[in-house]
């Protein structure tokens, strides 16, 4: 079973009664609870541990991470992002949730500045499946729908991804690409907009089905990274001899 590892910035959790009482045991305390009963092998880890609880054992035993974040992203420490990364770029899986479109670990992987519309109104939400034959959409219907959340609005200033998963459509009239994969190296990447920290979303069944199965669609491939740099020919050439 995929190893994954909960990383929430836990701040709002700290500083707003409504969110304590939506997540008692934090963000990543729910999620992680939800991935338990589905039989993943979870922990979790905290902006305020020591190395943001990604220690580099931490790291090498996680196939998969989910990044939550908001407030704090300035605080996240660049040798740890780079460390993150790295571990992207060999293999390890990444589910970035909603607000962690500014994490840094975001912004370094996709290279752009991850800039969106948004709005606080509590509004409706339907996220349309674009890719209904993608592990990542299993079980899901035509749309999810949440009847309260932030709303983010196109554009949004990310590369092309390589496959679009959902688009939402909001109350107030925007769209946003929900739903977006990457590949990084050997690492597969999915950025999944839902989970403003003020409503229950990270309760909802269908939402806990696409992070599960987005889980499930990251696991890294059983191969280690291609060789680079020089390398001698593999049949004898008649050419200028070169090593
Ligand atoms: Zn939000």
């Amino acid at each position: 079973m995929v190893k994954v590892t909960v990383w929430n910035e836990n701040r709002h959790e700290q500083k707003n009664p409504i969110v304590r009482e939506l997540y008692p045991n934090g963000i990543h305390g729910t999620i992680a609870e939800f991935l338990q009963v589905e039989g993943f092998e979870v922990r979790t880890a905290t902006l305020d541990e020591p190395e943001h609880g990604l220690t580099d054992e931490v790291l090498k035993n996680t196939d998969a991470l989910i990044w939550w974040g908001h407030l704090a992203h300035d605080e996240v420490k660049e040798a740890i992002v780079e460390k993150v990364k790295q571990r992207v770029l060999e293999g390890m899986g990444l589910i970035v949730l909603h607000s962690g479109h500014f994490s840094k670990i975001f912004k370094a992987l996709m290279g752009t500045s991850c800039d969106l519309l948004w709005r606080e109104a509590g509004e409706k939400e339907r996220l349309w499946v674009i890719s209904p034959g993608h592990p990542i959409t299993e079980g899901i219907p035509e749309y999810i729908e949440l009847e309260h959340e932030e709303m983010y609005g196109e554009h949004f200033d990310i590369p092309q991804p390589d496959e679009l998963i959902f688009t939402s459509w909001f109350e107030g009239g925007e769209v946003f690409r929900s739903g977006c994969t990457y590949n990084r190296g050997l690492g597969k990447v999915f950025y999944f907009r839902p989970g403003h920290e003020t409503y229950p979303t990270y309760h909802n069944k269908q939402i806990q089905r696409v992070i599960i199965n987005a889980l499930k669609w990251a696991e890294p491939a059983k191969r280690e990274r291609p060789v680079y740099g020089h390398r001698k020919p593999l049949e004898e050439m008649k050419g200028e001899k070169s090593e």
